[in-house]
């Protein structure tokens, strides 16, 4: 960066005359090399109506910025504004910035100037900003991202920001981006939820906040951690950017899925999380918007708030335990013949067929619908074998092992039977479960309880699998 700085030094204001215009920095050769600077052996000339280069230049611009996270605390559009060149398509720009964020709890609004990543093209300066914003109470530490600006002098010697957009610099910085950050939104707030939204009416909107109130009393009740504390951020957009911005979603396919949940990394290092957040397909919105209540968005939506609830707890399980967990949570609430799971799944289970937990490489291949229903029976027997706090014992187990563990030994140690015989005691009892009437008793496996669920005989397979991550 000591070039970067040199060139500050030398440059001074002297340069060609920056055009109105908000030129793209690929355009404008706004990187670290492109600072045009006077000739050798000419002084500049500072005209007088510029402000003059000094070591408080970045003092200078990060004034700018300050009053720009000012303004949107105190929510003050006039203060926003004044702080932007003047440039309507701009000022259209950042005012519907403006308007999405005054939506939000922001208790942080911080911009930051990292003076070293200063680059002077023409009389104009573009700067990397580090943006800090922190969603109260829903986010456990503020959450930071990087994004690039430009400045332009304004009179009485300060600036005002000229661009918060460099297509190439953000393709080469990628960032996890907002919904708020790229499109308006609408943000409604329910008892411990956190709406966004983009194209959803206000019916829908509301439907999806009441099916959120719901699922947190329910998850909240079941699954024995309290550090998320039984709120949670809920997007369903129909915008498919913020989804497709994922690189690694179940299944491969960000707009086939039903709904995710997704960490919020805090930006300050490489493993601190500001929290779970979930992100519902649009394609819910009319269920939400209907005048009964839809048990299938209830059910998709506490399973993604199982996922929340548990937050890191699951990072060192397997994905078979993570999604066998939600489904389990999910399920609880319904009355036992809405408890679908796929045909396939009962036929193979009463096959025999499954007999091994699928790896975390293999959850969501092809047969994702049976390994997401087997994966579910498993904690089905382990609630049913040990009472409801057995799954999350063995998840427990899987905490306080190390990140590399086989994961079969962990299933050993914690439970003195193999992961496959765990599986194949998860898929009998999802047999019985689903057979015919009267279910048969089990010959192969005597340690399976005969009873399928404690006072519940669930008889309706079939209906079609929650696609989730
Ligand atoms: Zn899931």
């Amino acid at each position: 960066m000591a070039t970067v700085v040199l060139a500050l030094a030398l440059a001074g204001c002297g340069g060609d005359p920056e055009p109105r215009s908000d030129a793209s920095p690929s355009a404008a050769g706004g990187t670290a090399s492109a600072a045009p600077s006077a000739p050798a052996g000419e002084t500049p000339t500072v005209p007088a109506d510029l402000p003059r280069v000094t070591a408080d230049l970045a003092a200078t611009l990060q004034g700018v910025l300050d009053r720009r996270g000012a303004a949107v605390l105190d929510r003050d559009r006039p203060g926003f504004l004044a702080t932007l060149a003047d440039d309507p398509d701009l000022r259209t720009a950042e005012g519907g910035y403006f308007d999405n964020l005054v939506q939000l709890p922001l208790s942080q609004a911080d911009y930051r100037l990292e003076p070293a990543s200063l680059v002077r093209t023409g009389r104009a300066y573009w700067g990397v900003v580090a943006v800090t914003t922190r969603l109260t109470p829903y986010d456990a530490t503020p959450v930071r991202t990087l994004d690039r600006y430009r400045f332009v002098p304004a009179a009485g010697g300060t600036f005002r920001v000229a661009s918060t957009t460099d297509t190439r610099w953000e393709v080469e910085h990628p960032q996890l981006r907002q919904p708020w950050d790229t499109e308006p939104v609408t943000v409604v707030e329910g008892a411990g939820v956190l709406g966004v939204f983009d194209t959803a009416d206000q019916r829908q909107r509301a439907g999806i906040v009441r099916s959120v109130e719901r699922g947190i009393v329910d998850v909240a009740a079941r699954v024995p951690f309290t550090e998320w504390g039984s709120q949670a951020v809920v997007y369903a957009l129909a915008d498919p950017r913020f989804l497709d911005s994922f690189e690694d979603v179940p299944g491969g396919d960000p707009e086939a899925l039903d709904g995710v949940a997704f960490t919020v990394p805090s930006g300050t290092d490489e493993t601190s999380v500001a929290g779970t957040r979930v992100a519902l397909s649009p394609d819910l919105l009319p269920a939400a918007a209907a005048r009964r209540v839809d048990p299938d968005l209830d059910r998709l939506v506490r399973h993604e708030l199982v996922h929340v609830a548990i937050g890191p707890h699951d990072d060192t399980a397997p994905v078979w335990l993570g999604e066998g967990l939600a489904e389990w949570v999910s399920a609880q609430a319904l009355p036992p013949q809405q408890r679908d799971v796929p045909d396939r799944a009962v036929a193979q289970a009463r096959r025999g067929e499954l007999r091994t937990m699928p790896t975390d490489e293999a959850f969501n291949d092809a047969d994702a619908p049976v390994h997401y229903a087997l994966a579910w029976w498993v904690c089905e027997w382990l609630a049913a074998t040990y009472g409801p706090d057995g799954p999350f014992t063995l998840l427990k187990a899987f905490e306080l092992s190390p990140a590399d563990a086989d994961p079969a030994r962990v299933v050993r140690d914690a439970l003195g039977f193999s992961v496959d015989q765990l599986a194949r005691r998860g898929a009998s009892f999802l047999a019985q479960a689903y057979a015919p009437a009267p279910p048969p008793a089990s010959p192969t496996d005597p340690t399976a309880p005969t009873a399928p669920a404690p006072g519940e005989t669930p008889t309706t397979p079939a209906g079609r699998a929650a696609t989730s991550g």
